[in-house]
């Protein structure tokens, strides 16, 4: 036999018989395990109880008999779960070869009980095992990140996890119940496709061994990556398991990298390389159906003014303004970009000359409302250069030098207009230069001293004697021809090459000052001061040194400061111009009535002269602005008993006008261009004081 087996006197509740199995289970000799009584083996209350009723009720002669999974007692005190059955046994039952014992009580006609014991032990240990596995996955099934949803061929529920029933929002009143159709439904009726999510599950349900990762979108707008897995059990499929991952927030992040790489931080306008993909595009497309497109180049004017005497943070609120005009202004399929600084280009599709100028013309005209910020209201222009395809180039960086290109031209031509670029022939192309090329060029012309310096007389309104002169600087470059400081200084400006360049005029001018004097006819001379220069720490010291240097009394040099210099850092300013006036040398305020500064620092600072700037002075006598204008900073400058300087004075007209409003003195053409210093010597020798 397979199973344990001995038999029990009902009497003495002793074993009679055992088998050889029986030995075993208990860790017993047989010969031991004969003769024992039953109750030493018996591991449970159950048994105990049984063996007890056996005991009373053996006179009854009841039959019992009882089967189920209990413990015994093995010799050495452990205990072995087993499968117990124990039934009374009819002595005619006992079959011949029965242990002698057992025959005997037979024979004495006693009850016999038959125990037959299958053990357990190893069964427990594989379902303690399984147990231990099961709760291993739960825990692992609980813990992971995503929503797990394991169902049957047939598509009913086996299992999920808690994080299942949050990435689809599932209400606790549903799981409750556990009826899958509803808890399907909900999830059908989550998605925002709900007809394409069905399509998706019936062929996945067509074929049980297939797997597919698919993005689904939920109403409340999350979306989440779905994996279909099969399951399998020896090869076969039994089930699929879906896994729901919120991706909700990669997506965005995705989206958020995608967007910043591509647009520009500040007025989230696309950046030069969405430009470049959409130029890209255009070339392409050009190259198809020969479709026409034009870039145009748009640079604010003065927009380092504001930045200076406004500061950065409303200079910033400046450029979001312009990029929300500009977008306003264009068509919906052209695209604008910021490259940086107040620099944008726009792309726009199917423009020819005519309809590049609209779009250019668009654009000014966004600007012809004033801006207004932080209380105060202010102009701002821009200057548009515009390059076509296929005429002015075949790539993006041609296309946009040459548009940058127009734009110089014209803010040469006064700014606050726009240019098409215009072919040249080959020897003037070098004009389309790029402010890297320019800036290269300036650093060589100063170190092989190709910078000079020319003199425009200022003349005095009433005696007509000239009574000095501003130095304005000229270079001759070898392949660039004449440039202009109108275009080179602000490149020197922005890169800070400005520094070298005016401590080069400084001395030149004072070179030439004592040179003057030296030869018995004095003249002063204005020099042009740029901001960055002046707030260098140095800067005063440079001034006198350059003075004592050259043995120039400092009454012959005249700083021409402008207005972004002094706001920059009042305090500084001050201090610094205090020291200037110590040192004896005069201060003018350049371009006067075109910055944004209030005028209250005119009367603190110990200043000796405004200069007009020369826009207003081309609109006299006529234009009435720029008559009231210049009126109002005469009469302002002689309130605070400073000269006032008018500059650009190219007609008699304007000359009369000045003289009657009280103007001081005057420069320009009219009377002189800016001189070399023999030319100026020549041409003013006789008038000057
Ligand atoms: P600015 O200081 O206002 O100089 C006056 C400008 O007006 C000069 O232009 C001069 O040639 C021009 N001009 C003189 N008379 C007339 C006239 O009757 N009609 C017209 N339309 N223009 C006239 P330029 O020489 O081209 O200089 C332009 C600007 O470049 C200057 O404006 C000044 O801001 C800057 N600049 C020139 N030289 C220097 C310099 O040595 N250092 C610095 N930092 N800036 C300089
Ligand atoms: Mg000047
Ligand atoms: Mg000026």
């Amino acid at each position: 036999m397979l199973h344990a087996v001995w038999l029990v006197d009902a009497q003495s509740l002793r074993i009679v018989a055992a088998n050889r199995a029986a030995g075993m289970l208990l860790g017993m000799p047989l010969a031991e395990l004969v003769g024992t009584e039953v109750l030493d083996l018996a591991a449970t209350p159950e048994d105990l109880c049984f063996w007890g009723d056996v005991a009373d009720q053996v006179d009854g002669g009841v039959a019992q008999q009882i089967e189920s999974e209990t413990l015994v007692t093995r010799r050495d005190g452990t205990a072995a779960p087993v499968l117990r059955r124990v039934c009374r046994l009819n002595a005619s039952s006992l079959v011949a070869d029965a242990a002698e014992g057992a025959a005997d009580s037979a024979r004495r006609g006693d009850a016999l009980y038959c125990v037959a014991l299958h053990d357990r032990s190893q069964q427990v240990r594989v379902e303690r095992e399984l147990e231990l596995t099961v709760a291993d996955l739960r825990a692992t099934l609980e813990s992971t990140q995503d929503g797990l949803l394991v169902t049957d061929l047939a598509g009913r529920i086996r299992n999920f996890n808690q994080r299942f029933v949050q990435v689809w929002g599932l209400p606790q009143a549903l799981l409750g119940k556990r009826a899958d159709d509803t808890v399907l439904d909900w999830m059908r009726a989550s998605v925002t496709e709900p007809g394409a999510y069905m399509r998706r599950l019936a062929a996945l349900d067509s074929d049980a061994m297939l797997q597919a990762t698919d993005v689904l979108e939920l109403q409340g707008g999350r979306v989440l990556e779905r994996v279909a897995m099969p399951q399998c059990a020896q090869g076969q499929p039994i089930g699929r398991v879906f896994s729901f991952r919120d991706i909700t927030d990669k997506i965005e992040a995705n989206r958020r990298i995608q967007q910043l790489s591509t647009t520009d931080a500040l007025t989230a306008l696309p950046n030069r390389r969405l430009l470049a993909d959409r130029i890209e595009v255009a070339l392409a497309r050009a190259a198809r159906d020969g479709s026409r497109f034009a870039l145009l180049f748009m640079n604010l004017d003065h927009f380092q003014h504001i930045n200076e005497t406004l500061g950065r943070a409303l200079g910033d609120r400046v450029l979001l303004d312009v990029a929300e005009r500009v977008k306003a202004s264009l068509r919906q399929a052209d695209t604008v970009a910021r490259l940086g600084g107040d620099e944008f280009v726009v792309l726009t599709h199917q423009a020819d000359e005519a309809g590049a100028g609209h779009a250019a013309q668009r654009l000014l005209d966004a600007f012809k409302r004033p801006f207004t910020h932080a209380g105060m209201s202010f102009t701002v222009t821009a200057s548009v250069g515009i390059a076509l395809h296929p005429n002015d180039g075949a790539t993006m960086d041609e296309l946009l030098r040459r548009a940058e290109a127009a734009m110089r031209e014209a803010k040469l031509a006064g700014r606050a207009s726009y240019r098409l670029h215009q072919p040249r022939p080959a020897h003037a192309d070098a004009r389309s230069r790029t402010r890297m090329q320019l800036d290269h060029a300036m650093r060589q012309a100063l170190n092989e001293g190709q910078f000079r310096l020319h003199y425009q007389p200022q003349v005095s309104l009433d005696t007509g004697e000239v009574v000095g002169c501003e130095a304005l600087i000229r270079w001759r470059d070898a392949v660039l021809g004449e440039v202009s400081p109108g275009e080179f200084i602000p490149v020197a400006e922005e890169s800070g090459f400005i520094i070298a360049i005016g401590d080069w005029v400084l001395h030149e001018a004072v070179r030439q000052a004592a040179q003057w004097l030296a030869a018995g006819r004095g003249v002063a001379v204005s020099v042009n001061v740029s901001a960055l220069q002046f707030q260098q720490p140095g800067f005063v010291d440079g001034v006198a040194r350059a003075l004592q240097a050259a043995g120039l009394p400092a009454k012959w040099i005249e700083l021409e400061l402008t207005e972004s210099c002094l706001i920059h850092d009042a305090q500084d300013a001050m201090l610094r111009l205090q020291a200037l006036a110590r040192l004896g040398v005069r201060l003018a305020i350049d371009d006067f009535g075109i910055g944004y500064s209030s005028l209250s620092y005119l009367k603190r600072f110990p200043i000796s002269r405004l200069k007009i700037d020369r826009s207003f002075v081309g609109g006299l006598p006529a234009g009435e602005s720029d008559v009231g204008i210049v009126q109002a900073i005469i009469n302002m400058g002689r309130a605070l008993r400073l000269e006032v300087v008018a500059e650009g004075v190219e007609t008699e007209a304007q000359r009369e006008f000045l003289q009657a409003a009280g103007c001081h003195l005057f420069q320009g053409f009219l009377y002189a261009p800016a001189l070399a210093a023999p030319a100026f010597e020549a041409r003013v020798g006789a008038a000057l004081t």
